[in-house]
């Protein structure tokens, strides 16, 4: 299998696209064509446990390597869940479904394709020969950089910078962050938002002197965020995963329809699903849930996409994004997969924050996907109601999906319709324990930790040990960098040299 640059021309291995992660030309790599899982391999995989599940779904795309190879990594990945089933399907009511993608390492649902991603990339990276060090650069939302560093810490070879917008993270995720042990780490706050933040990381990668820098220091740039096909494909086995759990538990037949709702931010997660519908999988529809920062929601009703709006702090912090870079891959699909009308649009948007599509490719966009946003106010009475009818309590960027499809099933489908819902769920509410309590319960408090012991009271639902350990943890990385190439550049450099391993300078509180 091939995968291909959405601006054009560049065509490469799947170990290639793994340790680029970006094309040449500023484009995201994709597949040259969607493998299919046929209804007689769904059965075989109705047997598997989900670590099987998951690497047969990447010997789909990563066919070069081999297939026992992909198992051991997929079954060291999974064992690192604190539950026996990694992605446990919790049945709401008749209908809806929640799927806990929350039970990695890191609390989030980043986990699910970064714990498999350093054995992937160290395995690309031998098979092309490559000597060099890999230093892994991200721009994170929150949760993406707690997972990349967690998976990456002390693995020989890589070192793993990650920088986070000083205004956008919740207490817990800034926390996970700054006690970071291991010796290859470095984390930065970046002064402005997640999309100042991810513009700065992007024009990092992008400047010479910078990557003229590396090599001379023997390291080779990479990256762990969702634009790297290595943390696509492994998310796409969770929805093959759900609908097998549904199977085997005899709440759907074969062939039936389902629908996913999917609290998006940088369309990565919702991607896979598409990708798996791509692959055959009965997917009706997927529901692309929006915050207060709408941008994907407005784009799906007109077609434009117009980042020239205000940027909101939500309750979803992950989400908080204007500039979805996976959505590149979609319009990529639906124009025919020409690089050029692609390569343009990008262009448009930063030149002028703005482009549309055609209104052919708007409607086959709206037959698999449904786009809508949930107020916070929406989210905080879905999370309510949910856990005053059934005792089920959910992070905030669930409760979007959950408010978002709340939506859909008032307005867009029939009364009388039974097609099953899975929501995937995306973090654990001890995540977000403040507005976590707020929501269920409309006590305010001013403390995380305390946040923390008033939600296990209320909802006897046990907090993660993963969680719970920081508060005691030594801070290590403390400093905020003004969104500036050059401060940004040396502080990498002098990192990759070695000089920036932090004391610990007192406790996480
Ligand atoms: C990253 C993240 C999202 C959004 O996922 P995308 O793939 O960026 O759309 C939603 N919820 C949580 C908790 C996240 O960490």
């Amino acid at each position: 299998m091939y995968f291909i640059s959405t601006r054009g021309g560049e065509k490469v291995t799947g170990a290639q696209a793994i340790v680029q992660g970006l094309a040449k030309d500023g484009g995201l790599f994709v597949p040259e064509k969607f493998p299919v899982i046929t209804r007689d391999e769904m059965e075989q995989m109705e047997e598997m446990s989900y670590a099987e599940r998951a690497s047969f779904v990447l010997a789909k795309y990563f066919d070069e390597f081999d297939v026992g190879f992909l198992k051991e990594v997929c079954e060291t990945a999974y064992a690192k869940f604190d539950t026996s089933d990694p992605v446990p399907l919790v049945r709401v009511n008749e209908g809806l479904y929640i799927l806990e993608l929350f039970h990695g390492p890191t609390c989030a649902f980043k986990d699910m394709a970064l714990t498999v991603l350093p054995k992937l990339l160290k395995k690309s990276c031998e098979s092309l020969g490559i000597k060099e060090d890999i230093l892994i650069m991200a721009a994170t939302s929150g949760d993406t950089g707690k997972a990349a560093l967690e998976a990456f810490k002390d693995v020989k070879g890589t070192k793993v910078a990650v920088f986070y917008p000083d205004e956008g993270v919740a207490k817990m995720q800034r926390l996970q962050m700054a006690t970071q042990n291991g010796n290859n780490v470095f984390v930065s706050a970046i002064k402005g938002n997640f999309d100042d933040c991810q513009r700065a990381v992007k024009n990092l990668f992008a400047d010479e002197t910078f990557n003229a820098n590396l090599k001379e220091k023997n390291t080779l740039l990479s990256c762990a965020n969702s634009i790297n096909i290595g943390r696509l494909i492994p998310q796409i086995a969770y929805y093959f995963s759900a609908y097998l759990d549904l199977l085997t538990s005899e709440q759907i037949e074969m062939g039936d329809e389902i629908d996913f709702a999917v609290p998006t931010g940088n369309f990565g997660d919702i991607l896979a699903g598409w990708y798996a519908k791509k692959m055959g999988l009965p997917i009706r529809r997927l529901l692309c849930a929006s915050n207060k920062n709408r941008v994907l929601a407005d784009f799906l009703k007109t077609g434009t996409y117009n980042v020239k709006r205000n940027f909101y702090s939500t309750m979803s912090p992950s989400m908080d994004i204007l500039v979805s870079s996976n959505l590149e891959r979609l319009l990529f699909e639906v124009s025919g997969k020409k690089g050029d009308v692609t390569a343009n649009r990008m262009k448009d948007l930063a030149k002028n924050g703005e482009y549309s599509i055609t209104q052919a490719e708007l409607k086959a966009i709206q037959k698999d996907i449904y786009g809508n946003f949930a107020s916070e106010d929406d989210v905080v009475d879905a999370m309510y109601e949910i856990f005053e009818e059934y005792g089920y309590a959910m992070d905030t960027h669930t409760g979007v999906a959950l408010a978002v499809f709340f939506k859909y099933k008032d307005k867009e489908v029939d009364e009388k319709d039974e097609t099953p819902m899975v929501v995937l769920s995306t973090a654990n509410p001890y995540k977000f324990p403040q507005d976590v309590l707020y929501a269920l319960s409309g006590n305010d408090v001013k403390d995380s930790f305390k946040g923390v012991k008033r939600l296990n009271l209320l909802t006897a639902m046990k907090p993660p040990k993963a969680l719970m350990e920081i508060r005691y943890k030594p801070l290590r990385f403390k400093g905020a960098l003004a969104n500036d190439i050059k401060k940004m550049s040396d502080a990498v450099l002098s990192f990759v040299d070695g000089n920036i391993v932090p004391e610990p300078t007192g406790e996480g509180k």
